[in-house]
């Protein structure tokens, strides 16, 4: 009997495990058996990879084989086994010479004509292989730029069956053979996104907008239909803080295991931002075998946009709470549970009511008063619990269509780095980086401000303000002061970021 391991990666969640693939052959009636936990998927393995080993001009063993996926206890889903399963048995059948298997991990799907095919979550398997020590990687030919984000490993694409046989042979398919579009090594993706300059009007949005960048506050903004609420929150990631490599990793990883497009590394904190008709399942994550990341996931370390907010189902609404509070999702399957890392800042957008013009003069808007109440009140709750400031948009003045250019995103961006980077001193040595994650007994006791305290005190007697209100009125004071480069919350910094809180229009007075 002749035995050849080769290696593969299984995922949980975005953690990549090594999987060993050993294949036997001989000690019994030609057939092929395929053990170790298999998913249905991956059960197929066993006719896709004969039906591709057939079609690439080479014969499967006329024997017994035997195929281990181990560890056994670990339940393996997806097809991206293929290439692993047939390295091994090659190896074992003495078709390939077996000395590059070790220290090399397979990665792809065979079609029945012998190619390989992109797989799901490339990324983080080959980030999971780097760490088992692997060194050396087969991939799909059009993910090598994805696969190239790994530093320190060696990775070959293929075609097709036939070149991993080459590249097993110790003849690698040149470069010069393979298309640029295939090879360009993935550039550093940092293009600028839409551009605050391109939003002219809705002063006091802007800078709510900047507030909630530099303190990495959740945000709501409220009004009529083309006031620019998507416009603002489309260029929330443009003046956030860029990711550093670690994050930018692991920001890919999750897209790369979402099956979205991976187009180099971008330093950019992504932007989600999921329709109002998304079920549960896009919304949180999920999927029968294997739970895929959902928009929220995709969204973490950047900005999760849910525009027309009141329009998502309750239950949609309901399944953010957890991941808000602890920054990660829980997937439970009978084979298993996984974990994604959550942690987004929210932005929400809603029209005053739901024709939408409830507050534009001279419309005529038909809700009745209470058709407006309902509407608002389906985004009571938990959600705008977790909301540390509303700003409602008024209508644009035809004025502002014809505004000079307004500030670009790179002003506003820096003047947020610099907040950022007064909020990483001030919370050196606490698990928090920014004002929005500070906890309310922490602010109450260590941060709590000198002056304008009394105006707390008085909202709070007025029922205008809960207690948990009055935690974030002090976490968009900090941030306010941060802004402004100065050492203590003023009486005004709490005066605005109270009326931040309570949705007012700045101007107004308390
Ligand atoms: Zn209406």
């Amino acid at each position: 009997m002749s035995l050849a391991i080769a290696t593969s990666i299984g995922l949980i969640g975005v953690r990549g495990v090594p999987i060993e693939i050993e294949a036997a052959i001989g000690g019994g009636l030609p057939r092929t058996i395929l053990v170790g936990l298999p998913d249905t998927a991956l059960y197929e393995a066993r006719d896709r990879c004969r039906a591709a080993v057939a079609s690439s001009g080479l014969a499967w063993p006329a024997q017994l084989v035997t195929i281990n996926l181990s560890p056994a206890s670990l339940p393996k889903t997806g097809s991206h086994y293929d290439v692993g399963i047939v390295a091994a048995v090659l190896a074992a059948s003495g078709v390939v010479p077996a000395e590059l298997l070790p220290a090399t991990v397979f990665l792809g799907e065979l079609g029945l004509d012998g190619r390989l095919r992109p797989v799901r979550g490339l990324l983080p398997a080959l980030l999971g292989a780097r760490a088992a020590g692997l060194v050396r990687a087969i991939v799909p030919m059009p993910q090598v730029g994805e696969a190239s984000l790994v530093e320190g490993m060696t990775v070959w694409g293929a075609r097709s069956l036939a070149d991993m046989v080459e590249i097993l042979h110790g003849r690698p398919v040149p470069v010069s053979a393979v298309s640029a579009e295939d090879t360009a090594p993935a550039p550093e993706n940092a293009a600028p996104g839409k551009d605050l300059a391109d939003v002219s009007g809705q002063p006091d949005a802007r800078w709510a907008l900047e507030v909630a960048a530099a303190g990495r506050h959740h945000v709501f903004f409220h009004g009529a239909p083309g006031a620019g609420k998507t416009l603002l929150a489309e260029r929330l990631p443009g003046i956030l803080p860029e990711l550093g490599l670690g994050e930018a990793l692991e920001v890919t990883a999750i897209r790369s295991l979402a099956g979205l497009a991976v187009e180099g590394l971008s330093r950019r904190p992504p932007l989600s931002s999921p329709h109002h008709s998304a079920s549960v399942a896009s919304l949180v994550g999920g999927g029968p075998r294997m739970p895929m990341p959902g928009a929220i996931s995709v969204a973490h370390r950047g900005v999760l946009f849910l525009d027309e907010a009141p329009e998502f189902s309750p239950r949609a609404l309901e399944a953010l709470r957890v991941p808000l509070e602890s920054g990660e999702v829980t997937l439970s399957r009978a084979a298993g549970q996984v974990t994604y890392p959550a942690r987004f800042q929210l932005v929400l957008a809603a029209n005053p009511c739901p024709c939408g013009y409830a507050t534009t003069p001279g419309s005529e808007c038909r809700c009745t008063p209470l058709t407006i109440r309902r509407y608002a009140e389906r985004l009571s709750g938990p959600i705008l619990d977790r909301i540390d400031i509303q700003q409602q948009l008024r209508p644009l003045r035809r004025a502002y269509l014809t505004d000079e250019r307004a500030e670009p995103s790179a002003a506003v961006a820096e003047r947020v780095r610099l907040a950022r980077e007064r909020q990483g001193w001030r919370l050196a040595g606490t698990p928090w980086s920014t004002n929005g994650e500070v906890p309310g007994a922490h602010l109450r006791r260590d941060l709590a401000p000198r002056e304008g305290t009394d105006v707390l005190d008085r909202a709070v007697s007025r029922g205008q303000l809960s207690a948990r209100g009055v935690d974030k009125v002090l976490r968009v004071a900090w941030t306010l002061c941060d802004l402004a480069g100065r050492d203590q919350p003023s009486g005004s910094d709490v005066r605005t970021a109270l009326l931040m809180r309570l949705g007012h229009e700045l101007s107004s007075a308390v």
